[in-house]
């Protein structure tokens, strides 16, 4: 059982069935991976997250990591599968064979990320951060920065972080304090408390590198003030080898609700005026520097919040088909009618299909704009490539936001199906949930994604990137209308998509009006709308491509006969839980999400507006 942290029947259906990877090949950059080779991938990630990584993940969350004489330790079973995950060449998956990357699409490198996040996405942050650093040096760096640190990076010989918070700085950037001062030959000497930082010190290799956010002495106060430092542990002789110690320590680390494993540490730079680090791009531009990063980060969110629900429904689904408790309710007043799996109660049964619904759309929508963002590379003109990042970029802080909420809802929904069991230790779900929490807190905590996709996404290019993010729903309300058995799911999903468009006109002009704090308060029912409606969309179109090869299985058979194909064939099961799971989504979940957008609309000014002081509390 525990090997069902993800689907791969799913998995495979929107990698091939959906997002039609292998057209990718078309393109010179993704010539090597046709169906073939991308099957390989997934089998190897799988292998790989099944066997090594996944039986450290309820040892990883007791032993957590720790803080000993100054250093941090990992969990002594993370040694041997970072060491597999380096040689496996799984940290630069996506990036050019040339800097020491296997040139992945992102979608299918978002498959393999699942496997990985699900079987313990505590372990799986230390190569991850790896990437971060190493993408950020090859795309900002010195041609020296990139000598001395890209393949160590890349490889996992050397560990990564994102330096960015503090105590009084933390969504709010713009407020940090760290301090870096010319030593006139190109070094800066670095000084600051952080906090916060993931992996800032560990046992699994033999150095760490450090993008610090810091402000140059003398530079603008504010975000136009901070530069990007390159900092490691270890100095960096010019031929690579380590020298001296850099004066980074950390302090303290978190004891968290989740994720224990992963070291989550105060950290101290330049405490005896010892830290040297060098410019990581130009001065002043740290931030833009930094967040060039985020669209790949936020997505990686996107995909581990995914992977985390996904490992819960499939968990709570089986124990459900276990758990004998309670009548079948129709013989409910026989008292020698057998007990039954619970998955046999309507209520379970719901909670089973909203869990399956949420889990299985935001897989298609993860993988759907991990899709744009290879078609954003490689697409032949100009216009089309532009209109791809367009899509990126507004779906971005959609998914991220919706994706690590709802996916927490769905380990807390795990827990019910579990009943008591599902609250105790012995049961792998309440650990999914503590785990998945943070996902919704940090990369941008929710509410400022939110505020992005008002302020920034909604009205770029004129509303353009919007209206092309409904086009695309459109195309596949045309192709649903088709089928007479989809149809009226088509009608109501184009309703929806009708809906979000009024809406998103009232938001952008209530953001313009003196209402501005109201429309702000609004911003986040907003986003969790358009993840409604964009899910709402994913499971049309997972239908249109089920509803044919169903069919094509069933051979026209009805009643018994077509019941029976459905319970013994897997196939046929699979494509009927398709049109089942857009049935569910679209006359179950959507209605919620039209009354929301009612709600938006009439909003009161109450949550902008009222008195502090009528809060309470104090
Ligand atoms: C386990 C863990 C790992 C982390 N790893 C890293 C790391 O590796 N590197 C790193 O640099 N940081 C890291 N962080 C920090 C993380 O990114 C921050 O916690 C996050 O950015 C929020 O900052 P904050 O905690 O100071 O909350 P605050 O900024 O104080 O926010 C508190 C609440 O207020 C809201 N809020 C704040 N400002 C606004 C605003 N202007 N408008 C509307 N709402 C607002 C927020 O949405 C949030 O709900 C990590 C945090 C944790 C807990």
């Amino acid at each position: 059982m525990a090997q069902l942290i993800v689907d791969r029947r799913d998995v495979d259906f929107v990698i091939f069935e959906q997002m039609d990877i292998a057209n990718l090949s078309r393109y010179s950059r993704y010539k090597d991976f046709n169906k073939k080779t991308c099957d390989m991938v997934i089998t190897e990630a799988r292998n790989l997250a099944i066997k090594e990584i996944l039986p450290t993940n309820a040892e990883g969350d007791k032993t957590g990591a720790k803080l000993e004489n100054g250093r941090v330790k990992v969990p002594e079973c993370f040694h041997k599968p970072y060491k597999a995950f380096c040689e496996g060449e799984w940290i630069a998956m996506t990036d050019d064979p040339e800097v020491g990357g296997q040139g992945m699409p992102v979608l299918l490198a978002q498959a393999a990320g699942e496997y990985f996040s699900g079987a313990n996405t505590a372990f799986v942050m230390y190569p991850m951060l790896c990437h971060g650093t190493g993408k950020i040096i090859e795309t900002i760096g010195t041609q020296e920065q990139k000598e001395l640190y890209l393949s160590k990076l890349y490889s996992g010989q050397w560990g990564g972080t994102m330096v960015l918070t503090e105590p009084q700085a933390g969504s709010d950037l713009g407020a940090l304090t760290t301090t870096a001062k010319s030593n006139g030959d190109g070094t800066y000497s670095i000084s600051g408390q952080k906090t916060f930082i993931t992996a800032a010190d560990h046992d699994l290799t033999e150095n760490i590198v450090y993008p610090v956010l810091a402000r140059i002495e003398g530079a603008p106060a504010g975000t136009r003030g901070i530069s990007l430092f390159l900092v490691s542990k270890y100095r960096v002789n010019p031929d690579g080898s380590l020298g001296q110690d850099n004066d980074v320590q950390v302090t303290a680390i978190e004891e968290k609700m989740g994720i224990h494993a992963s070291a989550t540490c105060q950290v101290s730079f330049g405490s005896k005026g010892q830290c040297i680090g060098t410019l990581l791009g130009p001065e002043n531009k740290g931030l833009k520097g930094m967040f060039l990063m985020m669209n790949e980060e936020r997505l990686n969110v996107g995909v581990q919040a995914l992977s985390l629900g996904s490992a819960a429904y499939l968990y709570a689904v089986n124990y459900a088909r276990e758990r004998v408790q309670g009548k079948n309710l129709l013989e409910f007043m026989d008292a020698n009618a057998p007990s039954v799996p619970i998955i046999n109660h309507p209520d379970v049964r719901r909670m089973l299909l909203w869990m399956k619904t949420l889990v299985e759309g935001m897989r298609s929508m993860n993988y759907f704009t991990g899709r744009c963002f290879d078609m954003h590379l490689v697409a032949e003109d100009e216009e089309e490539r532009a209109r791809y990042l367009g899509l990126v970029e507004i779906l971005v802080p959609i998914l991220k936001a919706y994706c690590s909420d709802r996916a927490f809802e769905v380990c807390v929904q795990a827990m019910q199906v579990y009943g008591g069991y599902g609250y105790c230790q012995d049961y792998p779900v309440e650990q999914l949930a503590r785990d998945c929490k943070i996902t919704g807190i940090y990369e941008g905590a929710n509410g400022i994604q939110a505020m992005d996709l008002l302020a920034r996404q909604l009205g770029k290019q004129n509303g353009q990137v919007f209206m092309n993010l409904l086009a695309e729903m459109g195309k596949t309300i045309g192709q649903a209308k088709e089928y007479e058995e989809l149809a009226p799911y088509a009608v109501k999903v184009e309703t929806a998509s009708a809906k979000l468009a009024e809406l998103a006109m009232h938001m952008g002009k209530t953001a313009m009006s003196e209402r501005v704090l109201t429309a702000f308060s609004a911003a986040y029912p907003f986003l969790l709308s358009m993840g409604d409606v964009v899910l709402a969309w994913m499971h049309l179109w997972r239908a249109v491509v089920a509803l044919p090869k169903r069919n094509a299985i069933l051979g026209g058979k009805t009643g018994t006969e077509r019941g029976a194909i459905i319970a013994q064939n897997r196939e046929a099961a699979f494509y009927e839980g398709q049109i089942k799971g857009c049935d569910f989504f679209v006359l179950s979940v959507l209605p919620e999400t039209m009354g929301r957008m009612d709600g938006i609309v009439s909003t009161s000014d109450a949550a902008a507006t009222m008195d502090e002081a009528c809060f309470g509390g104090k």
